[in-house]
């Protein structure tokens, strides 16, 4: 029987798979059948969720927070949010001006969703996380990207920022520290974005999921004390997937006008009422609680990122600067393409992080879904002994290219 043809959206008929989740699914698959794998691809920590964050998700089910809790998030969750974001510089923020959503992923798409008319542009500094763009063009809008690299250290030129605001401009994605590239953008270059934001009527959506992996002497500031002038205009975005390794709770938060807020709520209210309570007091927990696990994890990062820089540094031919934040290295591999395997030229990112993942067995993002088709991204959020293996097998993979 012929299967009908479906009339999809001209938005979700040509949205691609996320990439990174699709690597690191076929990388637990390969080591679930017992092949050794190196989790490069993993944009999440090895780290099991803190016993104390465990236990107050199971008092929640204990407790009978089984059933709908406000599409918001529950006013204590709201409230810490509230408290956090002020901490960080967003003055003034109350809990009627926070939300909880699944994942700062639902967080990021909700506001574009609220905020974006068809052909709006949404500025976004390169390289960048993949669902960006892909967010965008979801809800109708138009991603303008403003080019960084690896020469200046993935800072943000605010000249190029100003020159790249148009009238359909609405917002500008930041994300400091920022994935693929590790780059923390400095106070300055946030200020003066802030100032081009009030100059033009932009949103500032300042994805700051990696605020707790920087690493000294960087410091992190929140875009909203770096720009308190664009306050109005702010729109912070964090979660606790990252720095508490709670990827699969999916809970995100957002902070920002009340105007905004109210429309991404009403949304919220519609598609999926909200988040389980359970994950609601899970987050509470760790956003409250003791924070000794935060800082094991910290420390861990901080011994794999030099493990992962050195090991990288092994490797003629190949260039990374060391990032000062989140868990990413993103090495420039050009002197690779063009080179052979098997008689075969390697022609780009995308072919070579295949053949890494099948013949070094060592799970990697192509750079090319981020923006930089110069580059592949290596997380190392795994174990010292999995990064100086895998990227060991690497190293041998691509001593073998030949030409
Ligand atoms: N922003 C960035 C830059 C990310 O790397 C990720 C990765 N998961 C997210 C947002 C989404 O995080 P989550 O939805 O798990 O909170
Ligand atoms: N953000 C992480 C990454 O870039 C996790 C996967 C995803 O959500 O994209 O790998």
């Amino acid at each position: 029987m012929m299967s009908p043809t479906l009339p999809f959206s001209q938005y979700a008929g040509s949205l691609p798979e996320s990439q990174t989740l699709a690597i690191t699914a076929r990388a637990k698959k390969m080591k679930a059948e017992g092949i050794d794998v190196a989790p490069f691809a993993a944009g999440e920590p090895d780290f099991d969720t803190p016993d104390h964050v465990k236990e107050a998700g199971l008092q929640a089910i204990r407790d009978g927070r089984t059933k709908y809790a406000p599409a918001a998030g529950i006013p204590p969750l709201r409230e810490a949010v509230a408290e956090k974001f002020r901490a960080n510089g967003l003055e003034g923020i109350t809990p009627d001006r926070t939300l909880i959503c699944a994942g700062a992923k639902g967080v990021l798409f909700q506001a574009l969703q609220a905020l974006l008319r068809e052909g709006d542009e949404v500025l976004v500094p390169t390289p960048a996380w993949l669902s960006y763009p892909q967010m965008v063009h979801a809800v109708g809008g138009r991603t303008v990207y403003v080019d960084t690299g690896p020469a200046d250290g993935y800072v943000i030129d605010p000249e190029k920022v100003r020159a790249a605001v148009t009238p359909r401009s609405r917002a500008i994605i930041l994300n400091s520290p920022g994935n693929p590239t590790g780059a923390v953008q400095p106070d300055d270059v946030q200020a003066a974005i802030g100032r081009i934001a009030v100059e033009h009527d932009l949103v500032v959506i300042s994805d700051e999921i990696y605020e707790h992996m920087v690493y000294a002497p960087a410091t992190f500031t929140s875009f909203a004390a770096a720009a308190p002038e664009a306050a109005d205009l702010t729109l912070l975005v964090n979660g606790v997937s990252k720095a508490y390794a709670m990827t699969g709770w999916r809970i995100g938060y957002g902070g920002g006008p009340k105007e905004l807020i109210v429309r991404m709520a009403r949304l919220q209210s519609h598609a999926s009422s909200g988040t389980p309570e359970i994950c609601q007091r899970a987050a509470l927990a760790a956003l409250t609680g003791p924070t000794d696990d935060l800082r094991r994890m910290q420390a861990a990062f901080i011994l794999r990122r030099q493990v992962m820089y050195d090991e990288l540094a092994k490797i003629d031919g190949l260039s990374c600067p060391l990032p000062d934040g989140a868990f990413y290295m993103l090495p420039d591999v050009s002197a690779f393409l063009g080179r052979r395997f098997e008689g075969q030229p390697v022609e780009d990112v995308s072919s070579l992080a295949e053949l890494i993942i099948g013949h070094a067995r060592a799970a990697v993002v192509p750079g090319n879904v981020f923006e930089a088709p110069y580059a592949i991204r290596f997380s190392y959020a795994c174990s010292e002994d999995d990064i100086r293996a895998g990227v060991g097998r690497v190293a041998e993979f691509l001593r073998s290219l030949e030409g």
